[in-house]
């Protein structure tokens, strides 16, 4: 308290110096305007606090003279600063307004005399023998630039108050140039007194990135007129460039959505700060606590920098009494005189680094360039800190990832979604019976908002947009959901677009999208097939005609085997009248005709009263009877399968079909991504459909899903859609169906306005509700239990197909190894024969051979149907006599050799 007291009586000029030689106390002078009486309070202050503290030593103490000069009076500020001059100072603080301190520097300049400075300037200090410790107006401005940057800003406005402003902001509209941002200036009219009409047209404009360079006083007018117009949403975001943020009440925005960040240089919820401050309070006149407003003025950035200026002179006015003795002297403003210790003490402060309430104050050059800021915005508490800006590293944001979307959890768990839909089964449609208060919307998108508002607990609106429009862009205007979701009046924009909203690179290009919650691709839906109609010889359907072919093939082929083999074996020639024992007429059964008639009656089931006696026509009759066993069960069955289902025809199998031909109509919805799909194309087959249904676009363009479909199940038209609604219709039309394949394919998913803040954070629901297949539940809801299985008993039936070669081909190899087998056992039977006659007739069994052989031959060429006279040496073919051309064995050998 004594120490308080005795720097009171110092610093007021009370103590007359006693020690000869050395000074005990500096003087120095500060030139302050009355409207900037907080600053002089924190340069009073200040000095009062080093000479407390003893920064300049235990008995020497600076000693301040204020002289109150008037605003913007250059005149009055050199009067002064020339009378005090010749008081003898060490340094000179003040004034505020700007012309007049580039006076006062200029005349400290030419005396020597320090001048410091705690004022925004853009003059360059180290001309003028001045220190500034207001942060280097270059810099600011890089600071400026790089958290634009960082934002990603490409287009904003700049609205500045005077010339000053576009200093200040000088980085920024440079870094414009080098890249491609878009940028409108507006300054304030100072003659003006309402900015709405400013904030209607940047509104109109769709400018949502502001950047403001006003005065502190004037942030809350802008803000509050700015939220007349509804354009405190967030969707838009005010950076202030002013420093001071924290002293404007921004009570009444804190809740509007809207991002308001600045940056700071002092952070006045610091101890120090604190302290500061109540000091200046303490110092002030009328000593009774001071109003927000007043209290405000003392938590400036100018005034700290006043304080933190004093402090940087007293350590260079300590150091430099240290190292040497000096004194001040008076000097007169008539006479070219200079103060000769006053670039020692400059020199000494630019060298110095002293902690002041701004941070580490660095003068080098008299300009502070080092210097860190404090990036703020203001939250749902008030104003906090989200990061810093510092030379080196530029922009880093501290606020955490987890903060961020606690935060955002937190504001949409308040917030009430205006959402806007098109009403398109069974995404999204009106409820058919709404239960009293209820819901009076229902479907797949209905529950799944349903879904991730239980976990983010929002509220929502939802009504359809006034076109019925999905949204598509024409002469540059987006309509539709989309373009309700490019409106920026809180009014009519809508917050989200839930529908079967597909994404796409254009759309994701002025809106965000979630991650998709469905996956789709385009494709045809058409009727299905028709029956075709009964034809009048069906009954061939169930055999290939290759197969009809071989077996007729096959059929004259055994036929003819079996007259042969039967010719060559002995064993199929009998006495035609076994009673007559004697009789020397043997007979062969198989003639041409029979053998024919004796192969057809097996094949048609039914036997014939002719049956083969020799070992081989037996082995080729039960092959015959075998392939006829195959072929005919295979006939039955498969005609059975051919009668009992109706063969379907379809004029379309593809998308190529319809490309193809142009009796079929086919078109898609109107205003969507399938209609700019086929539009956008330089696909050849594409490329043509887009021409035909432009230039058809009355028969071919529908208005809704709803009515595509309707017109492909009523009319001979081919709807263009996405897969999920194709899937769904078709449950529910049965005439119905899909044609070929998917096209493309891509995703649905909710649409917000560009940098909607609630984007990220239903998303990470989405992510989570198809892992969780929830989505998936909702799906089989939709699609699968709500349509009863209506059309599924149609799907079942499968068509029938002839059978072809290949289904029966085996049992013609079959036939054929019977064939063959027939034809050597015959060969086996005749030798064996030949043999035994030979002996018998004592001939050589060659020549017997070659007799039977001619015989065999002989009868091949007369007839098909033969006996042999053995005794009387004639040959009945079919009852008529001839002559035979051979000589026939006797009698006795004959019947021996046929008996
Ligand atoms: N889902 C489409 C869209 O988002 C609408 C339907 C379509 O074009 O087939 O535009």
């Amino acid at each position: 308290m004594l120490l308080f007291v005795w720097s009171l009586i110092l610093t007021y000029g009370l103590y007359s110096p006693t020690t000869a030689g050395l000074p005990d106390h500096f003087r120095v002078a500060g030139l302050f305007e009355p409207e900037h009486v907080a600053q002089e309070l924190a340069f009073k202050a200040a000095i009062e606090k080093m000479n407390l503290h003893q920064v300049v030593g235990s008995s020497r103490m600076i000693v301040y003279h204020v002289e109150h000069t008037t605003a913007h009076d250059s005149f009055e500020a050199n009067k002064e600063v020339c009378r005090q001059m010749k008081e003898g100072i060490a340094a000179v603080f003040g004034p505020i307004t700007k012309i007049p301190r580039a006076h006062v520097q200029s005349i400290c300049n030419s005396y020597e005399i320090p001048h410091l400075n705690a004022q925004w300037d853009a003059r360059d200090s180290n001309d003028y023998y001045s220190i500034s410790v207001y942060p280097e107006y270059n810099k600011l401005s890089q600071a400026y630039a790089n958290l634009l940057k960082h934002w990603g800003w490409t287009r904003f406005t700049v609205i500045y108050e005077d010339d000053d402003g576009l200093l200040r902001l000088q980085e920024v509209l440079k870094a414009t140039k080098e890249s491609e941002q878009k940028i409108t200036v507006r300054r304030l009219d100072p003659f003006q007194n309402t900015y709405i009409t400013m904030f209607k047209d940047l509104k109109e404009k769709g400018e949502y990135h502001i950047i403001v360079d006003c005065d502190v006083n004037k942030v809350q007018p802008l803000l509050h007129e700015a939220l007349k117009v509804n354009m405190l949403s967030e969707l838009y975001h005010f950076h202030f460039t002013t420093l001071d943020l924290d002293i404007v009440n921004l009570e009444d925005y804190k809740y509007s959505g809207a991002n308001i960040t600045a940056m700071r240089l002092i952070d006045p919820s610091r101890k120090e700060v604190r302290e500061v401050i109540q000091d200046f309070i303490n110092l002030s006149d009328n000593g009774n606590q001071p109003t927000p407003l007043e209290r405000g003025q003392y938590l400036r950035t100018e005034v700290a920098l006043m304080y933190d200026a004093v402090h940087l002179f007293a350590k260079a006015l300590s150091e430099l009494t240290v190292a040497q003795q000096f004194e001040t002297v008076g000097l007169s403003c008539n006479k070219k005189q200079t103060w000769q210790y006053g670039n020692s003490l400059l020199n000494y402060m630019k060298s110095m680094e002293v902690k002041g309430l701004s941070g580490d104050i660095i003068c080098e050059k008299g300009k502070r360039t080092d210097f860190n800021l404090d990036i703020i915005e203001l939250s749902q508490s008030g104003l906090r800190k989200i990061g810093y800006w510092e030379p080196k590293e530029g922009v880093k944001i501290t606020k955490s990832f987890k903060d961020r979307r606690k935060e955002t959890n937190e504001k949409l768990n308040n917030t009430t979604l205006r959402i806007v839909t098109v009403y398109d089964p069974p995404y999204l449609t009106l409820k058919k019976n709404p239960e009293g208060k209820g819901p009076t919307h229902e479907g797949f998108i209905v529950d799944l908002l349903d879904l991730i508002k239980s976990r983010l607990g929002f509220n929502y609106t939802i009504y359809e947009v006034a076109d019925k429009k999905y949204g598509s862009e024409v002469n540059g205007v987006w309509n539709g959901m989309i373009g309700d979701l490019l409106k920026r009046d809180p009014k009519e924009k809508a917050d989200m677009a839930a529908a079967g909203m597909t994404i796409t690179y254009e759309r994701e290009k002025i809106l965000d999208f979630t991650k998709p919650f469905l996956n789709l691709g385009i494709t045809v839906v058409y009727k299905k097939p028709t029956k075709a109609p009964p034809e009048l010889f069906s009954f061939s359907s169930p055999l290939s005609i290759d197969v009809w072919i071989y077996m007729v093939a096959a059929y004259l082929c055994v036929s003819f085997m079996l007259f042969v083999i039967a010719r060559f074996s002995p064993y199929e020639w009998t006495n035609p009248h076994p009673c007559n024992e004697d009789s020397d007429l043997v007979e062969n059964q198989f003639t041409i005709c029979n053998s024919l008639w004796f192969t057809i009656g097996s094949l048609m089931q039914q036997g014939c009263e002719i049956a083969p006696r020799a070992i081989s026509t037996r082995i080729v009759a039960c092959i015959w009877w075998f392939f006829t066993l195959i072929m005919i069960s295979s006939y039955t069955a498969n005609l059975a399968a051919f009668l009992t289902v109706e063969r379907m025809v379809s004029p379309i199998e593809s998308v190529d079909d319809l490309a193809k031909q142009t009796k079929i109509k086919y078109g898609t919805l109107n205003s969507g991504t399938t209609r700019a799909f086929f539009e956008n194309s330089d696909i050849q087959t594409y490329k043509t459909m887009a021409n035909f249904m432009n230039n058809n676009p009355n028969a071919t363009f529908v208005e809704s899903n709803t009515d595509g479909f309707a017109r492909a199940n009523n009319s001979d038209y081919a709807f263009i859609a996405e897969s999920t609604t194709i899937d769904y219709q078709v449950q529910r039309m049965c005439k119905l169906k899909q044609i070929g394949g998917l096209l493309d394919s891509k995703g649905y998913g909710l649409a917000f306005p560009k940098d909607s803040p609630w984007t990220d954070a239903i998303s990470r629901e989405i992510i989570f509700l198809q892992e969780n297949q929830d989505i998936q539940k909702i799906y089989n809801k939709w699609w699968k239990e709500k349509s009863g299985g209506k059309c599924d008993v149609d799907d079942q039936k499968k068509d029938a197909s002839s059978l072809g070669v290949k289904h029966v081909g085996g049992v013609f190899v079959v036939l054929v190894g019977g064939l063959v087998a027939g034809l050597f056992i015959a060969c086996l039977e005749f030798m064996w024969k030949a043999r035994k006659n030979a002996k018998k007739d004592k001939q050589s069994f060659c020549s017997e051979m070659s007799e039977e052989l001619r015989f065999a031959i002989k009868c091949f060429g007369g007839s098909n149907n033969a006996t042999r006279r053995v005794a009387s040496k004639e040959i009945v073919d079919n009852g008529v006599q001839f002559t035979p051309m051979i000589p026939i064995p006797n009698n006795r050998n004959q019947r021996e050799l046929y008996a």
